[in-house]
């Protein structure tokens, strides 16, 4: 299987629009040892001419552009077979919207995550405009399904849906929305149909539970959600009131942080994405970067790519 890192970034992207952090102000000017990163979106192949994207971020069409495995072929054509959602956040949907120049997708997602982006959104007609635009495939958590070619052809690959702690997106928080359910967020696992081991993607985790160890301890890549280095990183920046596990997030430093539990997994690649722009671990030559290439763990960078 190939593996390319589209985008690695957390919501709003590196630097963000918006964000004067030392980050953000300091990979402008050039003066910190750090790489501007897209947000997060990964792109599989197991015979590198149909691909599935994870995830569709607001930086699709760039993210295309930067991949040439990801190029049309023929005067109107996709190597893109699905896409694939972990969750209805608008960094990992919003991206849908922009492939909307009347092309067949087909979209795998659990169904609290279709409902979330497709009812009750009136930008989401602009998906509707012919019969079969988008075919929805409704992830089963647990449940092994394979990954289609237009349908019917066999891709080599097939996805595991594992329900992780989460939360919903801020967008369908608050009255009047449904409750959350566990299917909210999940982590998938992408391998050939009938093997173990695999990709294991979970790109945002509040925590673990026994099966999210399971199969992070059975896969062959790690993708972890690296979003926050410390729980208060948006409040000691002045940059927010909420702490990272508010947010859904489990930081990865620390006394109780991931890394500890990550670095202990068996997987031969172990890779934190997203980070947010705020993290220390953006920085080249931060002591907190040093700590994770220590604990055996990377952090992911756009344009990564390598074989499983
Ligand atoms: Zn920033």
């Amino acid at each position: 299987m190939r593996v390319r890192v589209l985008g690695s970034a957390a919501g709003g992207g590196f630097p963000q629009w918006n964000c004067g952090c030392d980050n953000c102000r300091g990979v402008r000017a050039g003066t910190l040892k750090a790489s501007p990163r897209t947000q997060e979106s990964i792109a599989v192949s197991a015979d590198g001419a149909a691909w599935f994207l994870v995830n569709a971020s607001p930086e699709i069409r760039q993210q295309i552009e930067s991949f040439s495995g990801l190029w049309p072929h023929e005067p109107r054509h996709s190597p893109i077979a699905g896409i694939l959602l972990t969750n209805g956040d608008m960094d990992h949907c919003l991206g849908l919207l922009s492939l909307r120049e009347s092309y067949p997708l087909t979209v795998y997602a659990t169904e609290s995550v279709r409902r979330g982006f497709s009812e009750g959104n009136v930008l989401y007609r602009t998906l509707e405009r012919f019969p079969g635009q988008v075919t929805w495939v409704a992830l089963q958590p647990g449940v092994e399904q394979p990954l289609l070619i237009d349908g019917d052809r066999p891709s080599g690959l097939a996805v595991t849906a594992v329900a992780t702690p989460g939360k919903r997106p801020l967008h369908l928080e608050g009255p009047g929305t449904p409750p959350p359910v566990p299917e909210d967020n999940v982590g998938l696992v992408i391998r050939p149909p009938g093997t173990r081991g695999g990709l294991a993607y979970f790109a945002a985790a509040a925590g673990r539970t026994a099966a999210v160890d399971q199969v992070v301890g059975a896969a062959d890549c790690v993708f972890w959600d690296g979003t926050f280095w410390s729980s208060d990183e948006l409040i000691a920046a002045g940059l927010g009131t909420r702490r990272a596990e508010e947010m859904a997030h489990w930081p990865v430093g620390g006394d109780g942080g991931s890394l500890a539990w990550l670095s202990r997994a068996p997987a031969r690649r172990k890779i934190l994405i997203p980070v947010n722009n705020t993290n220390p671990l953006l920085r080249d030559d931060s002591a907190q970067r040093a700590a994770v290439t220590a604990a055996g763990v990377e952090v992911a960078h756009d344009g990564l790519e390598f074989e499983l």
